[in-house]
């Protein structure tokens, strides 16, 4: 391919301590934690809308913060983002959850998932009222964000980051920041400054937001999923077609492409009068595109397992009783020191990846990683001279739970 040599006067705009690349679940959590402590944050995000993938690409599924056993295991900003979720809007959260702290009895715990009473800390919630909900929590703490604008690449001193190129109808502007978190989804940041990262394959998979006319008593109820194409596992996958890993615009032209033909295929017999889509994806629902290669690597063989550096304790959202706790050199590549990962493209395999991308573990590693950058700023560190047991303390003290003690493993299992 040819190439040609772009030359650009860029204006700088006002430093920050912390910049956070991405409004999904991950960038949200982390800009809230950085900002609680103590640092100056901006906020970018490409769409003009927050939440990511929750939101706009139409999850509105909290996978559970609970271990199937009626243990609570994830708390903070997962807990307060779940809350969040459905604070405007309808949810489908089961009874023994509704109040928060509330001692649980444990004859009520259900083996279903979706169980009214006894089912797991979880929730469907309308991605709308979430998004408007996301924007008054910024608000309230503070944040500068800054929306519509994509961030073009981070700027690199060596392996130091000096802060982020971004382009929207302002033209190209840059940010300095002492430190950046990239919230992406995809590493777009971390791979632009030369990190190490693995492409993911995804299954060819479409859902979009149905409303069916028939009467229906609860408003949770009026949305449903419509799903076309594969399950996570890939079950449904078209023979004819390739996993593809989202990385060129060809990829995801053609992914977008053809699964709104898909639905628009599987729904053009319908009765029209009896239904109709409320709602498209607004962005690509690839589950991994990219994810760091880091110090540390969570996975599936990490189940159960205790790390002395963890900065979260996480469930499973599949296999109860399953827990992980994600060492902190998941969130950043040592050569990269003053950029961090949060969110589904944290470095991890296998199952132990399946574990960190659903939305409360990311809302875990954003809470982290915003918390990390926070006193990386404070002390001029990088990651790797971050001390460790700081990072924990500060952690612990915004209620996150680090470690599955022995003391409550025992009261779990018989
Ligand atoms: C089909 C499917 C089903 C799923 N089902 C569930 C489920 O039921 N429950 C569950 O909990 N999880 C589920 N997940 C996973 C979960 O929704 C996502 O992994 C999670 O929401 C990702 O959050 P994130 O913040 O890491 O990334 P994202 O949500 O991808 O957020 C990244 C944000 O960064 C922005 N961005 C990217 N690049 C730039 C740039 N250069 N400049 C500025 N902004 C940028 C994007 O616009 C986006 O808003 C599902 C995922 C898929 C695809």
């Amino acid at each position: 391919m040819q190439s040609i040599i772009e030359t650009l006067s860029v204006p700088v705009r006002e430093g920050v301590d912390v910049i956070v690349v991405g409004g999904g679940i991950a960038g949200v959590a982390a800009a809230v934690a950085a900002r609680r402590n103590g640092a100056s944050v901006l906020l970018l995000e490409k769409q003009a809308l927050l939440g990511g993938l929750a939101t706009g690409g139409l999850i509105s599924w909290y996978e559970p913060l609970c271990d199937g056993k009626g243990e609570q295991l994830m708390f903070g900003l997962p807990e307060e983002l779940l809350r969040l979720a459905i604070r405007y809007g309808d949810d489908s959260l089961p009874s023994i959850w509704k109040k928060q702290k509330a001692q649980i009895d444990k004859r009520l715990v259900s083996k279903q998932i979706n169980d009214p009473i006894g089912g797991r800390y979880a929730t469907l919630f309308s991605p709308t009222m979430f998004q408007l909900a996301l924007d008054e929590l910024l608000e309230r703490e503070q944040i500068q964000i800054r929306l519509d604008i994509l961030a073009v690449r981070p700027m690199m001193d060596k392996l130091r980051c000096t802060g982020v190129c971004c382009e929207s109808i302002s033209g190209r502007e840059f940010y300095p920041a002492k430190v950046v978190v990239d919230a992406t989804g995809d590493a777009d940041m971390l791979y632009r400054a030369g990190a190490p990262c693995e492409e993911g394959r995804n299954y060819f998979s479409m859902v979009a937001h149905l409303n069916d006319t028939s009467a229906k008593p609860r408003a949770i109820k009026l949305r449903r999923w419509d799903s076309c194409g594969s399950d996570l596992s890939g079950n449904g996958h078209p023979a004819n077609k390739p996993t593809v890993a989202g990385t060129t615009n060809e990829e995801v032209t053609a992914f977008l492409l053809d699964g709104r033909k898909a639905l628009l295929d599987k729904l053009r017999n319908d009765d029209r009068t009896q239904r109709d889509v409320v709602s498209l994806p607004s962005m690509p629902q690839f589950r991994t595109i990219r994810h760091l290669c880091g110090a540390a690597t969570l996975r599936e063989s990490d189940c159960c397992v205790r790390h002395e550096d963890s900065i979260a304790l996480v469930c499973d959202f599949e296999r109860p009783g399953d827990w992980y706790e994600i060492p902190w050199g998941c969130l950043f590549n040592d050569k990269f020191g003053n950029m961090l990962a949060a969110g589904r493209m944290v470095s991890a395999q296998d199952w132990g990846w399946e574990v960190t991308r659903v939305i409360p573990v990311c809302a875990a590693t954003g809470e982290a990683a915003g918390t990390a950058a926070a006193l990386m700023a404070q002390h001029d560190v990088s990651a790797c001279e971050l001390c460790v047991n700081e990072l924990k303390q500060k952690l612990t003290e915004q209620g996150v739970r680090l470690h599955f003690a022995k003391k409550e493993r025992e009261r779990i299992l018989p």
